[in-house]
């Protein structure tokens, strides 16, 4: 069967080549036929010898994602669905910024973490997605940016899906887009967000891939987020943060832990103030989302959110408060697709 050309970061594609004996500088040509001259057809890449492209031409086809539906928000945020080639839909969101444009990007189709406020946790998984899949996302909205001289700047892998339990197709994924070959997105430019897979924080900090890691930690004591986020009752709150304290030694990157604010359950100054003990000494800051309906949750409102916001500064914490993009257009975290699967349901 034939492979989707999308799937093999430019590492794979060397060790393939060598596999069958062709130089691995193939690898990068190819790369740059791919992602720079975004050709989609081995019949133009005329740099090729005409056996060569018979080899690729028999071992790799173009994938491709079908475009169901793109949603335009007054705020230019846009949400497309992506058909896959199995049929399954999944979402992708293009955010403004005044630093650029940044993609949220699916990763696999549905989830299995079943945090209790996120609508992703509703519909379990079908599959993770491949490789190929995702970087499908980020090069088709990439296309189209082009039409009107734009790129895609920014990659956050924060769309439905656990990133950490799709670990190897995610990092070939992050090789690709990150390669100056490839998409050329700076590594300090893709962010990763994981619900605390603690075995996967390791593995990721030896990676030595210089990219954002996010750590959705919401709640501030075992019990509440144990309650909230199944993924705590596998790994508590000290082991996790003894793997952030890890991932920090490892890289020296700072780490970003997101706090969503639900009215009435984590939004108290004293929860604000044990999360400024969680965070003390470790060079980590915070950025406070606020919660977008999707279920029996509400949001905290603006006064509560601005002293959770106001005590953290007052402690010295590095917070920021995330602004809220496409909340007309249900951009955020599984909500169109589930209205989709609901509508086809009916
Ligand atoms: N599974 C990964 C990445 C996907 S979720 C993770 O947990 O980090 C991306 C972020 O959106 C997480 O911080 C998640 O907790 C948050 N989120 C989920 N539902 C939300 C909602 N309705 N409103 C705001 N943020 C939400």
């Amino acid at each position: 069967m034939k492979k989707n050309v999308y799937d093999y970061s430019r590492k794979s594609f060397e060790e393939y080549f060598l596999s069958i004996g062709s130089p691995k500088f193939r690898a990068t040509q190819l790369f740059e036929a791919l992602y720079k001259q975004r050709i989609r057809d081995f019949s133009e890449m005329t740099n090729f010898k005409k056996e060569f492209r018979d080899i690729l031409d028999e071992t790799f086809y173009f994938g491709d994602l079908g475009i169901i539906k793109e949603q335009i928000s007054a705020d230019g945020t846009r949400k497309y669905l992506f058909g896959l080639e199995d049929g399954i839909i999944i979402e992708t969101v293009l955010m403004n910024h005044s630093y650029g444009r940044s993609v949220c990007i699916t990763t696999q189709a549905g989830c299995n973490m079943g945090c209790l406020f996120c609508a992703s946790g509703q519909t379990k998984k079908i599959r993770n997605l491949t490789a190929a899949e995702m970087v499908l996302q980020v090069l088709k909205i990439d296309n189209m940016l082009r039409e009107t001289g734009e790129r895609v700047s920014h990659v956050v892998i924060m769309g439905i899906g656990e990133p950490f339990d799709n670990f190897e197709n995610v990092i070939e994924f992050i090789r690709t887009i990150n390669d100056d070959k490839g998409l050329e997105i700076g590594a300090r430019h893709i962010t990763v967000s994981t619900c605390g897979i603690v075995p996967k924080i390791y593995e990721f900090s030896e990676l030595g891939l210089q990219v954002n890691l996010a750590l959705s930690l919401h709640f501030t004591t075992d019990e509440q987020r144990s309650e909230y986020m199944r993924i705590n009752r596998r790994y508590g709150l000290e082991e996790l943060f003894k793997a952030l304290r890890y991932y920090y030694e490892k890289t020296n990157r700072r780490i970003t832990l997101e706090y969503i604010l639900l009215a009435g359950i984590n939004d108290s100054l004293e929860d604000a103030e044990r999360l400024a003990q969680l965070v003390q000494g470790m060079n980590a800051y915070v950025n406070l989302i606020p919660y977008n309906e999707t279920g029996d949750f509400k949001r905290s409102d603006e006064k509560t959110r601005r002293a959770f916001f106001d005590y953290l500064m007052k402690r010295g914490v590095n917070t920021i408060m995330r602004k809220e993009q496409g909340h007309d257009i249900d951009a955020a975290c599984g909500q169109l697709r589930l209205k989709e699967m609901r509508c086809k349901r009916d």
